[in-house]
């Protein structure tokens, strides 16, 4: 059986695995993410020395913070491009781990990764459309469409979507630094922190940030739903600990969209609509594996 590298590059810690798949997994380590040149070194040392040790990569998979350049064909790809985080920007990276570890790479965001675990092993299991949201530090999206990842011109960027703000309500303008007040800039976890001056996970639950946190939420949803006709949301991330949230969004998903989808999945069975990921944060490193294994097929 294959043995496959697989990568979770994110904003503070980049998961390393090598194995047969999640289930099989023979050595993982998590290197913090400082500078790229010394995190990309510890990443090219942890694979190294698993191939002296237990033999040669059939190929590698990477899901990364982004945005990053997913397109086998273009120059870009394998690279960070536009990222927020200081010092990542235009960065290579995942080819630089094809040269080096002489397999091929593939090369994803986080959260299409994400989705990609979901389908092979968790709440995405036997549908061919469906989308995988983390509500963390930031939001994103990732999108199986059709039964594959969906990027077109990029990748999806579902956190910078723009929806309704009433300031009376909040007058909080947001925290987006391209947008301000985008899906992210005001339901992120930072997001949430900038507006109540505390930490996300010591807002009491019936305090007025989880209504609203629900209503933002619900409306990014409504908007992938009328777009992208997912057969089920899947949505993670920190911010979703919060035992209330889930229950909050999904009422105001159904009041949000007023009846104008009668589909069973919504109208009956919106607890099973909109659910928690069932690989809870495996889900990014286990759909890293998915992408070694697509990239050694594809080879
Ligand atoms: P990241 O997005 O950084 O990869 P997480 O998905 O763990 O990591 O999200 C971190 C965010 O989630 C932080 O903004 C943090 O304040 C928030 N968070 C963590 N736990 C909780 C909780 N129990 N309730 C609400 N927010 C939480
Ligand atoms: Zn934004």
């Amino acid at each position: 059986m294959a043995r496959y590298g697989a990568v979770e590059a994110g904003g503070t810690k980049f998961v390393c695995a090598v194995g047969l798949g999640p289930e099989q997994i023979e050595e993982q380590v998590r290197i913090p993410t400082t500078t790229p040149t010394e995190t990309i070194a510890l990443v090219l040392d942890f694979f190294q020395q698993q191939i002296k040790s237990s033999g040669p990569l059939e190929a590698i998979g990477v899901g990364s913070f982004g945005p990053v350049g997913v397109h086998a064909d273009a120059p870009q790809f394998g690279y960070f491009l536009e990222t927020p985080k200081p010092g990542w920007q235009h960065i290579e990276f995942a080819t630089v781990l094809s040269r080096a570890l002489s397999a091929p790479v593939g090369f994803n965001t986080d959260v299409n990764a994400a989705a990609l675990g979901e389908g092979r092993w968790g709440n995405g299991q036997g549908l061919d459309t469906f989308i995988y949201l983390t509500v963390g530090t930031g939001i994103g999206g990732g999108a199986v469409v059709n039964g594959k990842l969906l990027h077109g011109l990029l990748h999806p960027e579902m956190g910078h979507i723009l929806i309704p703000h009433d300031r009376s309500a909040d007058p909080f303008p947001g925290s987006c630094p391209f947008h301000q007040d985008c899906l992210e800039g005001l339901a992120s976890g930072f997001a949430i922190e900038q507006r109540w001056q505390q930490k996300a996970a010591d807002l009491p639950a019936d305090h007025p940030a989880w209504a609203l946190e629900a209503n933002y939420l619900a409306a990014g949803m409504v908007n992938f739903i009328l777009t992208l006709s997912p057969q089920r949301i899947i949505v993670g991330g920190g911010v979703m600990g919060q035992p209330q949230l889930l229950p909050l969004v999904r009422t105001q998903v159904v009041q949000k969209l007023s009846g104008y989808l009668k589909v069973p999945q919504i109208t009956n069975n919106i607890d099973t609509y909109i659910v928690p990921p069932k690989l809870d944060n495996q889900a990014g490193i286990a759909g890293a594996f998915v992408l070694a294994q697509q990239a050694a097929e594809q080879r």
